[in-house]
């Protein structure tokens, strides 16, 4: 059966593997239609994501079709179409009794870690597929993406009237956008680049945009959009450590700031900028199992348009020649999907 591997960085193969068998007890066999490129993909194609590992089939923002189910299996059947949650947690440690397998000290993230969907069938859990009647393959395929910004606003959490501000709008970003508007929050994005600033002041009633210049313009813009309070919340999305620290100095006394972008860099900063707001700091990792149906609960029912975001699409076939343009951002991509059957 076909998959494509990613050997080494920047080395994509096709390959032939052993087809996975038939599911043992509380696992499902599962078809990929559609998968999405993210920029865990497009870092580990670079060389530069820490938890990827090589060789490696990527995948984990997957489109499936229930083909056969083992022994135990009640939430999923045979033909279901489903989003895949693909993050393997032990059950055991401390984070997942605590039911947050999201961070598991054991995780194994599907096409991260361990192998994931860009193939034609593989065997999964059958816990971490979650059903729709509803959505296109294309849309769950969507599903973990927004999860990702799904737990980082429920990570700074901003209230009805509050001010957050989420700094890069690429993907991450973005996701985090679609459920800090259904907060009430007074809600400000900041990127380096006008057309992304552009694009979320047409497609999200957002309040204020900032352009990102590095000149020292920005606090004066941050201050105008808060009455000068700064923002309660502030979710950095950018990766950047620069942005990382930077972030701070954005935060209101009492406010909290949240990292969901991820660097491998030091992230350094003076402690007093930290300490003398007393703002709360966090990381956002993954997401919860809950949030899963949350969103496609709200796909369904129109809260979320996935149409604004899928900017690309490619064929099975077509995607170890495509790969490296998709990488780019001027190519305006948002999401790429990868259509691996029919
Ligand atoms: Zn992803
Ligand atoms: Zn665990």
């Amino acid at each position: 059966m076909k998959a494509i591997q990613l050997l080494e960085p920047k080395n994509f193969q096709h390959i032939e593997i052993d087809d996975p068998g038939s599911p043992g007890p509380g696992h499902a066999l599962v078809r990929t239609h559609r998968m999405g490129i993210c920029g865990t993909d497009i870092s580990g194609y670079l060389g530069k994501m820490p938890f990827f590992s090589y060789p490696r089939i990527p995948g984990h923002e997957l489109g499936v079709e229930v083909l056969e189910v083992g022994d135990g299996v009640t939430n999923v059947a045979a033909g279901d179409r489903c989003s895949v949650e693909p993050y393997m947690n032990c059950g055991e440690c401390y984070p997942c009794r605590k039911g947050q397998g999201n961070c598991c000290e054991k995780l194994n993230v599907i096409g991260v870690m361990i192998d994931g969907g860009l193939c034609e069938r593989f065997l999964i859990r059958a816990e971490k597929l979650h059903a729709s009647t509803k959505l296109s393959m294309e849309q769950l395929a969507l599903v973990e993406t927004l999860a990702i910004g799904c737990h980082a606003n429920d990570r700074g959490n901003p209230g009805p009237g509050d001010h957050a501000l989420i700094i890069g709008a690429g993907p991450i970003g973005l996701a985090t956008l679609e459920f800090a508007r259904l907060t009430g929050a007074s809600i400000t994005v900041m990127d380096m680049n006008p057309e992304r600033l552009e694009f979320c002041k047409n497609n999200y009633n957002i309040d204020h945009t900032i352009q990102f210049k590095g000149d020292g313009s920005e606090m004066e813009q941050v201050l105008a959009a808060t009455n000068g309070d700064k923002f309660a919340v502030v979710t950095d999305a950018t990766g950047s450590h620069h942005s990382m620290a930077n972030a701070l100095t954005y935060v209101a006394h009492t406010g909290s700031l949240v990292y969901v972008g991820i660097t491998t860099q030091e992230v350094s900063f003076r402690h007093t900028i930290l300490h003398k707001p007393e703002i709360t700091l966090k990381a956002s990792r993954n997401a919860l199992p809950a949030d899963f149906g949350r969103i496609i609960g709200l796909i369904e029912e129109g809260t979320i348009d996935t149409d604004p975001w899928i900017t690309h699409r490619t064929r099975f076939e077509d995607v170890v020649g495509e790969f490296e343009k998709l990488t780019k951002p001027e190519t305006g991509v948002i999401k790429a999907i990868i259509e691996v059957a029919n």
